[in-house]
């Protein structure tokens, strides 16, 4: 059943509204009970230790994970079991997995070009006019043509970013992007991440780049055990945080 934004208590200035989201694997509970916002082009940062849920909360966000209590309104429409709104909301998150996960097999521009081809039926023209835009605005223009495999891994995950864009999404969803990479070529990406965040994209970012995180964030979300324990500013959460577990965690990673 699809929701729109009237009626359900939502404003229109937030895209992401979850509201005390469960998610079990088996008898372990890995979210116990997500409520968070996130406005229209608003940054949010969600850090927290190894298994505390991070990855499962922004795969419930486009239903790669299926949440099982609670509720998550992307953009209007209720993320339910209904396919329709599930390709309706996948078709407005875009997002980056720190395995790049390209396919191997086809060049860089293929990549870019496959779902708006597919899923949006553009022409081919139209598609690689869009995907050289892309390629230019991540700094690979010069790559379009070679496979994954003949590029470094901050140049794969600057085009599993174009390739996210490429479906024009309103919502782009990061988990760990910079994690598989080496250390020279963290800040290729983050430079793409930022410029993304400058140019009013609403973004969702799973990271330990705290420099990035104080710098980009409106907003951190710490998680610990499935459960948001303290969200605010970067300067809230830098200089005062107030629940010991944050403290604790800040103080093991700075
Ligand atoms: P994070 O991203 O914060 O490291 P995850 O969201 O990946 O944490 O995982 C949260 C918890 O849920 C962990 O204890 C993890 O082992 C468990 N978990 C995640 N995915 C699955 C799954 N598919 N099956 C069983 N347990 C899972
Ligand atoms: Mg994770």
């Amino acid at each position: 059943m699809t929701q729109q934004s009237q009626g359900n208590g939502s404003h229109n200035d937030d895209i992401i509204i979850m509201e005390n989201v469960k998610k079990r694997f088996g008898d372990f509970w890995a979210l116990k009970g997500i409520t968070t916002r996130v406005k229209r082009q608003e940054v949010v940062v969600i850090i927290g230790p190894s298994g505390s849920g991070k990855s499962t909360l922004i795969r419930c966000i486009n239903h790669l994970e299926k949440h099982d209590e609670g509720r998550i309104i992307v953009d209007g429409i209720e993320l339910s079991h209904d396919v329709r709104n599930i390709e309706a909301i996948r078709r407005e998150v875009g997002m980056v997995f720190q395995q790049f996960n390209l396919f191997p097999h086809m060049t860089v521009l293929d990549n870019i070009t496959l779902a708006p081809r597919i899923v949006r039926k553009w022409p081919r023209e139209k598609a690689e006019k869009l995907a050289m835009e892309l390629l230019e605005r991540v700094g690979i223009a010069d790559q379009a043509h070679k496979y994954p495999g003949q590029l470094s891994g901050g140049q794969q995950q600057r085009v599993a970013i174009a390739r996210a864009l490429a479906m024009q999404p309103k919502i782009m969803l990061f988990d760990e992007p910079t994690s598989a990479l080496d250390p020279e070529m963290i800040k290729e990406v983050l430079d793409v991440m930022r410029e993304l965040a400058r140019s009013g994209m609403t973004m969702v970012v799973v990271t330990h780049e705290m420099g990035f995180a104080r710098e980009v964030a409106d907003r951190i979300i710490f998680m610990d055990a499935g459960q948001i324990v303290e969200e605010g500013t970067p300067e809230h959460f830098f200089t005062n945080p107030r629940h010991e577990r944050t403290k604790l965690f800040l103080s093991q990673i700075l």
